[in-house]
């Protein structure tokens, strides 16, 4: 008998009729003789809702009480759907973080597991109960509740698909499979029947935001298959797995293979630094309030003063603000400007070779739609450019068109 794990996202129990959808799933697979676990996300727009309430009472709440918060949302999922299993005369339990034993460390908003505790989880197997566990969410060794980061619930279901010895973890959601592109943006994304972790990874690390990109990373740590599928459809969906144990004529592609977006950033350009001692003390500041910063870019300038580029998500803006604020007071600079509502789209192919001639494709198909690119950065396995965002879809529906993206792999 094996064990599945079968992680449900917000969409996915979005309502009462959604969540019944998700206990007949459950039955189901139950009905062919497999014990399950069930992970599920907050009912979908609740975990936004929640962090709306404390925002408007704080514009930086508390990062442990936002994390109290927020992690109630999945606290409802889990026990309505627990009640429609029982209901329908299941024996199932409903299991918080800290009652499975997932722990984590102590950075609320985006805390790591580090470990899970199987004792709970085989009690309640061996008594062959469905076990319905509140994705998202962990304890810290001083019993803090914990959260995982936007999206973080892919990640607690491949830890639980490798804490119970899964064969693999099903991720359910709204879409069928992983694509080629946002299918909700690129009308001509083709679903992708398998890929390797390090493409998803690189993909959910430029923004594919179908799985959280630690999840990925869980998963290929610890060689845990992950399969995305239609909570609304059937289907085979799309398998993330290692590269060894796909078949060389489905992994064999050279080139771009898929166009990533992140949107809701902002472009932050700094000139005119006056030193590298007070360039490194901005980013310890940076730093120190836990802001992520990306495609970071510097020059020198003759008279040895710096200007740097990069792009912050939108949601820290205001801490970055008050980081300049401070910083002026101590060191000189030129000019900060702020550009916000920009958007990154990034081309990802793991293993591109000739990659100027890449680049030059990029910016020629932008440029031919009168996209400015304010940012470039490339890496062995991506090239992101960072545009306007009201030019988002023309730009990546172009790119895959480009890059002949809807046609198979040849
Ligand atoms: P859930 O609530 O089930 O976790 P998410 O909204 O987090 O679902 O992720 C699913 C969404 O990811 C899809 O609705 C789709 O719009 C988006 N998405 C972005 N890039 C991709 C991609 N390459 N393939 C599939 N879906 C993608
Ligand atoms: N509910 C959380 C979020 O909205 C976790 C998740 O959906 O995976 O980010
Ligand atoms: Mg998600």
């Amino acid at each position: 008998m094996a064990v599945i794990v079968q992680k449900y996202g917000g969409t996915s129990v979005g309502s009462l009729a959604r969540i019944e959808a998700v206990a007949e799933n459950v039955i189901a697979t139950v009905r062919q003789g497999h014990q399950v676990v069930v992970v599920l996300s907050a009912m979908s727009g609740e975990t936004n809702r929640l962090v709306s309430l404390a925002t408007q009472l704080d514009a930086q709440p508390s990062t442990r009480e936002l994390d109290m918060l927020m992690a109630s949302g999945e606290q409802v999922s889990i026990s309505l759907l627990t009640i429609a299993l029982i209901q329908r005369g299941f024996s199932a339990v409903s299991l918080l973080a800290h009652q499975v034993g997932i722990r984590t460390n102590n950075h609320f908003g985006r805390a790591r597991i580090e470990s899970i505790d199987t004792k709970r989880l085989e009690q309640a197997l061996e008594q062959e109960q469905v076990i319905v566990v509140a994705g998202f969410q962990g304890v810290d060794n001083e019993a803090n509740i914990t959260t995982l980061g936007r999206g973080g619930s892919d990640t607690s279901a491949v830890a639980m698909a490798v804490a119970v010895q899964a064969n693999e973890c099903q991720i359910f959601t709204d879409v069928n499979g992983i694509y080629t592109s946002d299918p909700r943006l690129v009308e001509q994304a083709r679903k992708i029947e398998v890929l390797t972790f390090e493409e998803a990874l690189v993909m959910a690390s430029l923004g594919a935001k179908v799985l959280q990109n630690r999840a990925v990373e869980y998963g290929l740590r610890h060689n845990m298959p992950i399969r995305v599928l239609s909570s609304f459809e059937p289907g085979e969906g799309s398998l993330v797995t290692h590269k060894d144990t796909i078949a060389a004529e489905l992994c064999g592609n050279q080139g771009i293979t898929s166009i990533a977006h992140h949107q809701h950033d902002i472009l932050v350009i700094i000139n005119g630094i006056e030193s590298d001692i007070a360039m490194a003390n901005l980013f310890t500041l940076i730093g120190e309030q836990g802001i992520e910063l990306e495609m970071l870019n510097k020059s020198v300038l003759n008279a040895g003063q710096i200007n740097l580029q990069f792009v912050i998500h939108s949601k820290d803006q205001t801490k970055l603000t008050n980081i300049l604020q401070k910083f002026k007071k101590n060191y000189c600079i030129k000019d900060t400007q702020i550009h916000t509502n920009v958007a990154k789209v990034s081309a990802i192919g793991v293993g591109i070779k000739a990659y100027a001639g890449l680049v030059g494709e990029v910016l020629t198909t932008l440029a031919k739609e009168q996209i400015k690119v304010l940012l470039i950065s490339t890496s062995e396995l991506s090239i992101s450019v960072v545009i306007d965002e009201v030019h988002l879809n023309t730009a990546i529906s172009r790119l895959h068109q480009v890059f002949d993206l809807a046609s198979l792999p040849k």
